[in-house]
């Protein structure tokens, strides 16, 4: 299996090199040259198997040779043995027809540590082959960067390094990351917002000089190996419900694209999903831009669902390489257009093939607010406000195919807008009940690449 570059300048990797490296040199984002396709029969033998083997099962024939068939199910065991819940992503019924996918089990309360543990096994299993050593650097609007920090604390062959916008997180996303002890993990308070913080790690791995002196590797959503992990549960869940016997539909409460994209990948291997619905919070340059075409970016409002307050949509681009026939140089041309000018237009023929692939719909804060506080009152769920933003657009969507929304993280991970809406604050699962006791450890810097560049030549181990 080969990867390729969104812009088409880059070297065509293997599934190691494409995890190990995750942005392309050319500044796009890989993806399969082919995608596998699964058979009718083989999503139908899916069905009643735990959600290791159907990870193992949907996962395999993306990652080549890497690794053995029985390291590989290894790997994924030990992912998933730390989730607080058998079933790793339960499907609750919230309503006729409306069911929610409940991706919050993980040891950091959010849907990112489906695919962070597993990266977190895959890179130690492949530097510890090769004797390699990488830096991770990250941005993270608050839980890819407890995600990461929890799935690589202590392991040998890593130093991780989580930029984060400093004041914009929650205090249990920043308890996360600057609570864990080990001397590989390092969070990084950057003065700006999550599109700072992404620039700025944008910028490193276009620095080839720094990248490569500190064998710079990358874990965000732009990571292959992560969007990979996240089309699991899409089989998963769609066949708990009667896949493949019966479409359904999924709504994805949705940032930097990665989770929705896993669903168009699930979509393209032969999963029979109707519609795949895009939710926005007030941040809603794609709502906007699979409306009108244009994608125009105005600046980031803060709001109550802050892990998806981000105007640079990094994994759009793979959507926009399929939207443009697979033309790396188009590509390159809007996202050099996107860099200088802030925006770009979507050519029609590439508008139409994505409003084939996604619908969308968008949240206020009050919507999402009040959807939290009817939920809780007609259901006893307490969502969170992510997963409020989905419920509220899910519900402008259905009909008479199921539909599931992705509910991406615990309501104890945002207790001021739950309780806001509730009038009850929700409590954190017992195993991590001490979190507000741990001293926390942050470095606090500013929207200055030189300075972060230094301050990681200084921390990284040699
Ligand atoms: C990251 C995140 C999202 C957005 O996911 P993307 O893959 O960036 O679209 C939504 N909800 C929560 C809780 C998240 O952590």
């Amino acid at each position: 299996m080969q990867y390729i570059s969104t812009r088409g300048a880059a070297p065509v990797l293997e599934f190691e090199a494409t995890m190990l490296t995750g942005l392309a040199r050319d500044g796009g984002l890989y993806l399969p040259e082919h995608v596998p396709p699964m058979t009718q029969a083989e999503i139908a033998g899916l069905a009643g198997q735990s959600y290791e083997e159907q990870a193992f099962a949907i996962m395999r024939p993306f990652i080549g040779q890497t690794f053995s068939d029985a390291e590989f199910r290894g790997l994924i065991d030990t992912a998933y043995a730390g989730f607080g819940h058998p079933a790793r992503a339960p499907v609750k019924q919230l309503a006729p027809n409306h069911f929610l996918l409940e991706l919050f089990h993980g040891p950091t309360l959010a849907f990112k540590d489906f695919a962070m543990q597993l990266i977190g096994q895959l890179f130690e299993a492949s530097l510890q082959r090769s004797g390699n050593r990488v830096t991770i650097v990250g941005a993270t609007s608050g839980d890819t960067g407890s995600a990461a920090i929890e799935a690589f604390r202590g392991l040998e062959n890593v130093d991780v390094f989580i930029l984060y916008p400093h004041g914009r997180v929650s205090d249990v996303q920043r308890r996360q990351m600057t609570t864990p002890s080990e001397g590989n993990v390092h969070a990084l308070a950057i003065d700006g917002d999550f599109d700072t913080c992404q620039a700025l790690v944008k910028d490193m791995f276009n620095d080839f000089d720094f990248r490569d002196s500190v064998h710079l590797a990358g874990v965000n959503s732009i990571n292959w190996a992560r969007v990979l992990a996240q089309v699991v549960y899409f089989f998963s869940a769609a066949v708990s419900l009667g896949a493949p016997h019966r479409p359904v539909s999924f709504t994805v409460p949705t940032g930097n694209f990665g989770d929705i994209f896993a669903g168009y990948i699930a979509r393209q291997m032969g999963l029979a999903i109707e519609s795949l619905v895009v939710a926005t919070n007030h941040n809603d340059i794609l709502h906007r831009a699979l409306g009108s075409g244009g994608y125009v970016t105005d600046g980031v409002k803060p709001s109550i669902s802050p892990s998806m307050d981000i105007q640079v949509s990094s994994n759009f681009e793979r959507a926009l390489f399929d939207a443009y026939g697979r033309d790396g140089g188009a590509v390159a041309q809007l996202m050099g257009e996107l860099k200088a000018g802030g925006g770009f237009r979507i050519s029609q023929g590439a508008l139409e093939y994505l409003r084939d692939c996604f619908g969308s719909g968008r949240a206020s804060e009050e919507e999402t607010s009040a959807t939290i506080t009817r939920i809780a009152r007609t259901t006893g769920e307490v969502l969170c406000p992510h997963s409020a933003v989905g419920v509220h657009v899910a519900e402008a969507h259905l009909c008479a195919t199921p539909m599931i929304t992705l509910a991406t993280a615990h309501p104890a991970k945002f207790p001021d807008a739950v309780e806001d809406a509730t009038g009850q604050r929700p409590a954190l699962p017992a195993r991590m009940a001490d979190l507000f006791d741990r001293p926390e450890r942050m470095t606090r810097l500013p929207n200055d690449l030189r300075a972060v560049q230094a301050l990681i030549r200084e921390r990284r181990a040699a």
